[in-house]
């Protein structure tokens, strides 16, 4: 069969579904491999390496879409590419169906085959090497702590220099998942004092291990809400914690915000009053942004200064390190295609009866399969 990889359409976005290096293996499996031309342009993917590990070059979006029988995408199509989607053929991407009832009817319309890269039953140990929100969310970590670090005015770490002494920055991460565990190490290997919190008292030994300090919040109350992720607290819980908040503001230079809650808005832990508390050139970085924003005076997409402070929303982390979220996006995609080609013949398989195939196939040759059943083992 033949794997399609357009160019990527959305504005701004720089990442592409696939790279070179991922190319060859995906040739070795048995398949013929389609690039639109200049896709990789923005990861640093020259059409020239994609021909050099066996892709052939399409010249326009078309053309590529016309001849994929399987396409990979980062973001989920618009309706122009839905259109030019083969009838009945089969889609790898971000779709977010909870989010995009339309898109799922327009795609189920098509007859096509979806897998939601984002519908994968992270759960199963099996399905971590194909688990690109991890990728992409360790990757955002990362990238939140240098724009940090980019706008922030000293050293991240303490120096004696001839010229005086500096003292490290202290730097305080709200919600330790996969984001902020990225941003802990990050912070922590720069040589900042990190400091970090979440409502899930679990992850208090991985805050350590990677050389933070975890901050309890004065109040008994157990923070997970099932599989991994975390509920919405009490009002009591919460008032709790905007005291602990309000004081980690007026001491720290930095606050890195990442706690999100399933299917609801970002818990708003920064008010605006805690950013008026905080030091003059002090720096918020919001990676709850796009969900409604952690801190009350966010503004998505951008970075706005208020009360000396600068507060950050970008919404396009791993798309500002484009060659890195596209190789580990390509790799997990790769992962995915060896569960679905097992023969390495070029063939692939959608098996309804595997759990993890199972959860991302959110529609089968144009019947809506989502959502799926929980997965019957972890
Ligand atoms: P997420 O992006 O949904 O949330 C980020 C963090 O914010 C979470 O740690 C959450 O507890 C925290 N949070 C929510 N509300 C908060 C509040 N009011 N105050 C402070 N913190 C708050 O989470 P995620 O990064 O996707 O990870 C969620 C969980 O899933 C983690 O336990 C992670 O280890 C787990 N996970 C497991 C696997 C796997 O088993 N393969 C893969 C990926 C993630």
């Amino acid at each position: 069969l033949i794997i399609g990889v357009p160019r990527e359409v959305f504005a701004g976005e720089k990442r592409v579904a696939t790279v070179p290096e991922v190319v060859e293996k995906l040739v070795k499996l048995g398949f013929r491999v389609i690039v639109e031309s200049g896709a990789g342009d923005a990861a640093n993917c020259s059409d020239e390496t994609y021909k050099a590990a066996g892709a052939e070059i399409a010249d326009n979006a078309a053309t590529l879409w016309a001849s994929s029988d399987i396409v990979f995408k980062v973001r989920g199509p618009n309706a122009e590419e839905v259109g030019l989607l083969r009838e009945g053929g089969t889609l790898i991407s971000f779709i977010w169906p909870a989010q995009n009832p339309e898109l799922m009817q327009q795609l189920a319309a098509k007859k096509a085959t979806v897998l939601a890269i984002d519908s994968l039953p992270r759960q199963l140990s099996r399905a971590q090497k194909m688990d690109a929100l991890t990728s992409m969310a360790g990757i955002s970590g990362y990238r939140a702590v240098i724009e940090a670090a980019n706008a922030f005015g000293r050293f991240f770490n303490g120096q004696m220099t001839a010229a005086g002494k500096v003292p490290p920055a202290k730097v305080f991460i709200a919600g330790a998942g996969v984001a902020g565990l990225a941003a802990i190490g990050t912070a922590a290997n720069l040589g900042a004092i990190v400091r970090a919190n979440d409502t899930r008292a679990e992850v208090a030994d991985q805050v350590k291990s990677l050389g933070g300090e975890f901050v309890k919040v004065d109040y008994e109350e157990e923070g997970s809400g099932g599989g991994g992720y975390a509920k919405v607290m009490s009002e009591g819980f919460q008032q709790a914690q905007r005291e602990m908040y309000a004081k980690q503001a007026k001491e720290v230079d930095i606050i890195i915000t990442t706690a999100l809650i399933p299917g609801k808005p970002a818990p708003k832990l920064i008010t605006a009053e805690m950013v008026k508390s905080m030091k003059p050139g002090s720096v918020i970085v919001d990676m709850a942004a796009e969900q409604g924003g952690n801190c009350e005076l966010t503004e998505p997409g951008q970075a706005v200064v208020k009360h000396g402070v600068t507060i950050i929303g970008y919404t396009d982390l791993p798309s500002r390190l484009a060659k890195q979220s596209s190789t580990l996006y390509a790799n997990n995609l790769l992962r995915l295609t060896e569960e679905l080609c097992k023969t390495k013949d070029g063939i692939i398989n959608v098996n309804m009866e595997d759990d993890a195939i199972r959860g991302l196939t959110v529609i089968k040759e144009g019947e809506i399969t989502w959502p799926a059943p929980p997965p019957k083992i972890a």
